[in-house]
This record gives C-alpha cells, sequence and structure tokens, in this order.
C-alpha cells in the first residue's frame, strides 16, 4: 500500500487525504493546531465542482451542505433596490463542510498538534521531518498547509502571498439577532451594498451548529474596503503597541478601530447591513493577499490548496480550487501507478494554468476595491467591474471558461 503525509488539516488537507484514503493509500494527516479548528473562517460559497469532488471524498450525497437562495439583490446606502439577478446557489461555512470531510475519515488517520518541518527525499522515498523531532517515510508528502505554507516556503523561498491594498472585514450574526426588517431584507439573498471604491456582500449560513432552518441560521458577510500599508499597518497595531503583521488575532483588534468600522458601516452601507456589522461580535478583518506559484511539484512532494495559489476571495473559488486540485491529484496517481514523481508532473500541468487564470480574474474583479490602481489593466477592470449588474453576475461565479471537469 503506497503512503502519504497530508501536511494541514483543514478543508484542502481532508480533500486530499479522503481521496487518496478511498484510493487505497495509506494516508496520515498532521495538523498543528492541537485543539479543534472549528469555528475558524465564515462563510463558503459553493459551485458544482465542490460537491462533485465531496462526492468523489465520501461525503454522503445526503447529507445538508448549505443553505440555499434563489438570487441576488444589491441595496443602495438608503436601503432601496438598485437591482436583481436570479441566481440559485447554496452557501455553506467553513465549519460544515470541515465537519464533512473530517466524518468521512477514520478519525485515526488525523494527527492534531503535529507540526511539520520539512522534507527530505531520495530515489526511493519522501520523508516528512515534524516540529517534535519524529520522521515519517512516506512515498508521497502532500503540502496542503495554506497560505504561508512552510513546505512551500522550502521550495520557492521567492514565492509568498502580496497584500493587495485592501482587506475585508467579516462577521457572521444569528439571524434571531436581526431586526424583522434586516432579516428579511438579508436572509433570503446573496445580498450586495457597493459604496463607492468598497463592496459589501453577504449570505445565509446555517447555525453554529449546522441547522439549515428558518430562525436558526446565520448571515455571513464580507466587507471590502480600501486601505494603503501605512493604514493597515495602523489597524494591525494592538492596543499594547505590537504589531501583528502576519494579521491580527480579532481579540487583539483596538476598540476605537472596531468603533470606526461601525460609525463607517452607519455612515455608508444600507441601513440592515449597518444594522448586521453594529450586531456581530466578533468582528474582525483580514487583509486580502493573493500569490501565484511558478511549479506545484517538487519530486515526490506537491502543493495544493491555498499553499499554491491564493485568490483574491472574489470568484469564491478557494475551497472548490483545493477540491479540484485533490481531484486531479488522485486522478493523476491512479494514471501513474507507482510513480509518485511522474504523477506529480502531470498533476502540475494540469493545475497549474487554472490557478494561474484564476488569480488573474479574481484581480480583475478585485481592482476596484485597490487603494492605488496601477496599471493601465487595473483601472480598466475598475471600471468593468464596479456596476450593480457586473459585481452581481460575476461575484462568486466559478468562471466557465476555468471549469475543470471533476
Ligand atoms: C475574506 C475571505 C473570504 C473567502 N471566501 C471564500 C468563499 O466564499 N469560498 C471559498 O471557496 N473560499 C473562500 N475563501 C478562501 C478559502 O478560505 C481558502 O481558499 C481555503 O480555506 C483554503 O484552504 P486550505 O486548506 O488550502 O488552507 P488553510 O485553510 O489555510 O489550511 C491550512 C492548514 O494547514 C495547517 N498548517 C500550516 N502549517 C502547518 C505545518 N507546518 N504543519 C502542520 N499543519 C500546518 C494550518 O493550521 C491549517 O489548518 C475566502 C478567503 C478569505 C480571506
Amino acid at each position: 500500500m503506497p503512503r502519504a503525509a497530508v501536511v494541514g488539516g483543514s478543508l484542502a488537507g481532508l480533500l486530499a487525504a479522503n481521496l487518496l484514503h478511498r484510493a487505497g493509500w495509506a494516508v496520515t494527516v498532521h495538523e498543528r493546531t492541537a485543539g479543534p479548528l472549528a469555528g475558524r473562517g465564515a462563510g463558503i460559497v459553493t459551485h458544482p465542482a465542490l460537491f462533485e469532488a465531496l462526492r468523489l471524498a465520501g461525503v454522503p450525497e445526503a447529507a445538508p451542505v448549505g443553505v440555499p437562495v434563489a438570487g441576488r439583490i444589491t441595496y443602495a446606502a438608503d436601503g432601496s433596490v438598485v437591482g436583481t439577478w436570479p441566481l440559485p446557489q447554496v452557501l455553506t461555512s467553513w465549519s460544515r463542510l470541515h465537519r464533512l470531510l473530517l466524518e468521512a475519515l477514520p478519525p485515526h488517520l488525523v494527527r492534531a498538534g503535529s507540526a511539520a518541518a520539512g522534507v527530505s527525499q531520495d530515489a526511493a522515498g519522501i520523508t516528512l521531518h515534524l516540529a517534535d523531532g519524529a520522521d515519517e517515510r512516506a512515498d508521497m508528502v502532500v503540502g496542503a498547509d495554506g497560505l504561508r505554507s512552510s513546505l512551500r516556503t522550502a521550495h520557492l523561498p521567492a514565492a509568498a502571498p502580496e497584500y493587495v491594498g485592501y482587506l475585508a472585514w467579516r462577521g457572521v450574526v444569528p439571524e434571531a439577532r436581526l431586526s424583522p426588517a434586516a432579516r428579511a431584507a438579508l436572509m433570503p439573498f446573496f445580498a450586495f451594498c457597493l459604496p463607492p471604491g468598497e463592496q459589501m456582500l453577504g449570505y445565509p449560513v446555517a447555525g453554529a451548529a449546522d441547522e439549515v432552518e428558518p430562525g436558526l441560521r446565520r448571515f455571513n458577510f464580507v466587507w471590502y474596503r480600501p486601505a494603503d500599508p501605512e493604514a493597515l499597518a495602523r489597524l494591525q497595531t494592538d492596543a499594547a503597541g505590537a504589531h501583528h503583521a502576519d494579521g491580527i488575532p480579532p481579540p487583539r483588534i483596538r476598540p476605537e478601530v472596531l468603533a470606526e468600522a461601525r460609525d463607517a458601516a452607519r455612515r455608508t452601507l444600507s441601513p440592515a447591513f449597518a444594522e448586521l456589522v453594529d450586531a456581530t461580535e466578533p468582528l474582525f478583518f483580514q487583509p486580502i493577499q493573493d500569490l501565484a506559484v511558478p511549479r506545484m511539484a517538487f519530486g515526490r512532494c506537491c502543493i495544493l490548496g491555498d499553499a499554491a495559489f491564493v485568490v483574491r476571495p472574489h470568484p469564491g473559488m478557494g475551497v472548490t480550487k483545493a477540491a479540484e486540485d485533490a481531484v486531479a491529484l488522485a486522478r493523476a496517481l491512479a494514471g501513474h501507478p507507482g510513480d509518485v514523481p511522474g504523477a506529480l508532473r502531470s498533476f502540475e500541468a494540469e493545475r497549474l494554468p487554472v490557478g494561474r487564470a484564476l488569480v488573474e480574474h479574481a484581480r480583475r474583479l478585485g481592482a476596484y476595491m485597490q487603494a492605488h490602481r496601477r496599471t493601465p489593466e487595473e483601472r480598466a477592470a475598475a471600471e468593468r467591474f464596479r456596476t450593480p449588474a457586473a459585481v452581481m453576475r460575476e461575484t462568486a461565479v466559478a468562471p466557465t471558461a476555468l471549469a475543470t471537469p471533476v
């Protein structure tokens, strides 16, 4: 039985682990976080390719994945409707997907609190070195270790995510905490509000315990706002003066920074969205970054998901891309029995162009929010994707030209 060590027990890691396990591999998942991961992240938009990957990964088809909506709506700052767009979609959450994927995998395969420190390889195999000093010998190591992947850095030291000039305020609010007016304006829709140079979007997701019944669901939002690097540095500095360059933990965000955001919401967003931001606890932000890598395969080691390509969130494709990576990996291995390096080269040849194209597509969708637009292409994209019609048509939609069959 061939052996695979997967580094990272988030969505990309569990998708790959499930697919490899079902293809007859002996799999170990090393997740450096010791406690439960549930609760991190918030809403996730689904696409047909994600459902197909979940099916192949062994998630029961009857398991409810999320909350359906029939279409999209855009509100002006005064709460009036400036446009609608019919687009049925299922919205889920990071924690729901994580739970489904974890339940599909035999529990003894996941080692929580186990951090990878590096790999070394020879003609016969690959050794994963763990931070606690232990080694694990395998035929393949899969780096699903996210945005700051140490396996990527080990092989591609120059490739690092870049801040793109805007951030996303995020949060989820139980629908029961919203006024009847805000609930009616938001819960049935994938909703938008588009203040100049900004974008607020939100959609319903399941409740904290995966409830999908009306009354128990939550509303998830992402509010993009420009911030140049100096403004970002100020926001990421805590009350003790410490600067959190890699992202400030929500409890460390200064009260005056939170108050400024809630105040800006009242001044610029529709009443329902402003109420949502006000009711959100914890309200937090993430700097938006992107990254394109020149390689995904390194002998018997590969990287996938956010470890390889970090796509700005606008196409809502991060998890679907990770799922398609995992499916492509399993397919390449099945097509090259006994030849892991050959399989990984084939996997790389299939997924590199898709990752690059997605990063580029998301850059065009996001140009409108950037604090500075540097090139004529960015300025043209900003013009093209600023209207309510264009935003509703293109946001969180799988770009068809890029879709690869799973
Ligand atoms: C504002 C925002 C909105 C988004 N909205 C969407 C959306 O609507 N739809 C969507 O599909 N995507 C969305 N995304 C993107 C999505 O969250 C990611 O693409 C997706 O979670 C990628 O998962 P991953 O498993 O590759 O990485 P991660 O979730 O980052 O997981 C990496 C894992 O590796 C572990 N790890 C790291 N280093 C080590 C190590 N050395 N040893 C062991 N373990 C390690 C980490 O603890 C972590 O659990 C959004 C992102 C942002 C920022």
